[in-house]
């Protein structure tokens, strides 16, 4: 039997792998939601929710607070909009 070392490893051990679905291994501090659940080739940096201090401006909507800096090429997420479709630059 499998000694469990902290709280996160019981957690892990409880919840299911769902194909096709993301995980925690896909979540990234400061993004709105998992990467790579947007526009296949869409990133961060294309985003019109990044602004020009790297924060995401859809994740200080949702948390009332800006989360730490995001890489342009971070993957997108769901709440993926183009900023060039927007008419804004950085
Ligand atoms: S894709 Fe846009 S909304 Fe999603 S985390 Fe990146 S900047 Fe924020």
């Amino acid at each position: 039997m499998k000694t469990l070392t902290n709280k996160t490893d019981r957690l892990s051990d409880c919840l299911t792998k769902v194909e096709g679905y993301p995980d925690r291994s896909a979540a990234v501090p400061g993004m709105a939601y998992f990467a790579g659940t947007g526009p296949l080739s869409a990133t961060c940096g294309k985003c019109q929710f990044q602004n020009s201090s790297r924060s995401c401006e859809k994740y200080k909507e949702m948390k009332g607070e800006y989360g730490p800096k995001i890489f342009d090429g971070n993957r997108a997420c769901k709440y993926f909009e183009d900023r060039r479709e927007c008419g804004r630059r950085r």
